[in-house]
């Protein structure tokens, strides 16, 4: 659980130590509002994928589920700036699917924590693999992350893109190209 009277102190500490008067009209609710936003922000701390997961039902004879362009909004724990994104999800049945939203949640859970863009493509591809046991799993994540493209280098637009293979879907080109193909249509 966040701990927000924690959050609190420390946001006093940092306006602090950035030179700021914290008591001033403008920034006096701030370390109050900050420790509001985390508890949102960083719900998926305490949220387990499965629980969204384990409703599923029975399909037969689907050869791919593609969702795509899910939006989500992380928190890189490198910087604690924000990365956000679109996150494509293809996944062949083995026998079960699972409602469209659940997807979402899925990716939303792992999203609402530090995290870096590597461990959050894998993690959702985990949790599908391992919840809906399907034959295969494609993750890609595309995402701007403001702690590169706010400061250092700043190059805006700049997207990384991180890709997740699980199942079929890790040794079979043909299936990673069927998933890119999908993807550009
Ligand atoms: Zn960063």
């Amino acid at each position: 659980m966040v701990d927000q009277e924690k959050i609190k102190k420390a946001v006093e500490m940092l306006l602090d130590g950035i030179g700021e008067d914290k008591d001033r009209e403008g920034l006096k609710d701030t370390p109050d509002r900050i420790a509001r936003m985390y508890t949102e922000i960083f719900a998926g701390m305490d949220e387990n994928p499965g629980t969204h997961l384990s409703r599923t039902f029975t399909a037969t004879g689907s050869d791919m589920v593609l969702e795509k362009d899910i939006t989500f909004y992380s928190m890189c724990e490198h910087h604690m700036m924000p990365f956000y994104g679109k996150a494509h999800i293809a996944y062949i049945p083995d026998g079960k699917v699972v409602g469209i939203s659940k997807l979402a949640r899925t990716v939303e859970v792992y999203a609402r924590r530090l995290q870096l863009q590597e461990r959050l493509c894998d993690q959702i591809a985990d949790a599908l693999f391992k919840e809906l046991k399907p034959k295969g799993v494609m993750v890609m994540l595309e995402a701007e992350h403001m702690c590169m493209t706010m400061r250092g280098i700043k190059k805006p637009g700049t997207k990384t893109v991180t890709v997740s293979k699980r199942g079929d879907f890790a040794d079979d080109d043909r299936l990673q190209d069927t998933f890119f193909n999908m993807l550009s249509r």
